[in-house]
């Protein structure tokens, strides 16, 4: 990107040399997210107190490909590995760093995409190269290995599952848990919903907004997914009663997209149990009233998660690689290096939370 709002643009650049802990990766497969469009474009206004690499940039958030080299202290990896690469960067120096709650630190920046503070600007001189690209420089510490049974397609969409799953592990799900996701056949909440089960979720429990989708995300897993339309004339909450014994959800996961009204969050707030646990990975904004005496009465927990460490990507790759979670249900939109602005008109047309929108260079 050149100038904000014109067409991004193809560049030859010198293939860059990893610094002495960084990798060299050849990109094989990039996610086009759904939110792309806004960050290259809107953030700039909605978002101010964000940070955006700075201009010419090579954007794209979720690379996975092949180490083509290395520096000389990366003893781990070896040439030739596949690998995902988390495009979380964080300082390494900081408290928090230091304590493993590398999430926490200000500098926390998405490679190739924006950083949460003023702060986390330098995060984007260390690291310039983002995943819409035929090679990049990334961080040891990044990257979360691929066992052969992950294509590189599927790999490109670790970073809206690794936030579901990370969110799950927040709110600790465990066997006996009812799930309820907000948004399930979206983007985020499909993925979700494919960790949840994973994680042996007893019943997992999702809105939307789409019939066709809902019945096909319920078609997933019979019998354990139960799905619910944001026109139904019964309310979320009640809907979730019934199906717990009156109780309400063990665990609530927001997933809904930016935009969506505050009352649909609401809705399945509401549908929590007396002690259950919240997870906000959604992308609802401003203040949203909530009773907080009720929420101490009855013992909630409304937490706040963003993205997912390495190692829970290599977490959910070990479940892959197990057979413990099925993600043969997306169907990869392929598009090449010089189709990436096609690819970006063309994303609103996606077949929910199913369509995978990648770009192979
Ligand atoms: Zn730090």
């Amino acid at each position: 990107m050149h100038v904000r709002g014109e067409p991004l643009t193809i560049d030859q650049l010198e293939v860059p040399t990893p610094r002495p802990t960084d990798v060299l990766v050849e990109v094989k497969a990039c996610g086009i997210v759904p939110n792309l469009g806004n960050v290259l474009n809107k953030f700039v206004d909605w978002f101010p107190h964000l940070s955006l690499p700075p201009l010419p940039a090579i954007f794209g958030l979720d690379p996975a490909g092949v180490v083509v080299d290395k520096g000389s202290q990366v003893h781990g990896i070896e040439i030739g590995q596949r690998v995902y690469v988390n495009p979380g960067r964080y300082c390494g120096g900081c408290r928090y760093c230091r304590i493993g709650e590398t999430t926490s630190c200000k500098y926390f920046a998405f490679n190739g995409y924006f950083g949460f503070s003023p702060e986390a600007k330098v995060m984007f001189e260390d690291y310039p190269y983002g995943g819409l690209a035929e090679y990049m420089t990334a961080p040891q510490y990044s990257l979360v290995t691929l066992p052969d049974n992950v294509s590189f397609e599927t790999a490109a969409r670790w970073g809206y599952m690794g936030t579901g799953f990370r969110a799950l592990k927040q709110a600790d799900v465990a066997p006996s848990d009812v799930v309820l996701i907000n948004g399930i056949s979206g983007t985020l909440g499909l993925g979700t919903a494919l960790f949840a089960l994973a994680l042996g979720a007893r019943k997992v429990l999702g809105t939307g907004r789409d019939a066709q989708l809902l019945e096909r995300v319920r078609a997933i897993a019979p019998g354990r997914i139960e799905v619910h339309a944001a026109d139904s004339d019964v309310s979320v909450a009640d809907w979730t009663r019934s199906l717990t014994n009156g109780e309400g959800a063990d665990v609530v996961i927001d997933t809904l997209g930016p935009g969506t009204p505050q009352e649909a969050w609401l809705a399945a707030f509401h549908g929590l149990r007396r002690g259950g646990r919240h997870v906000n990975v959604g992308a609802v904004a401003g203040d949203i009233p909530i009773h907080m005496h009720e929420v101490m009465d009855n013992d909630k927990s409304l937490i706040g998660s963003v993205w997912f460490t390495t190692a829970d990507g290599q977490e959910m790759a070990d479940l892959a690689e197990a057979g413990m979670v099925d993600l043969s249900v997306f169907e990869h939109e392929v598009f090449k290096l010089d189709e990436i602005n096609t690819a970006l008109n063309v994303l609103k047309n996606r077949n929910g939370g199913f369509s995978n929108y990648v770009l192979v260079p």
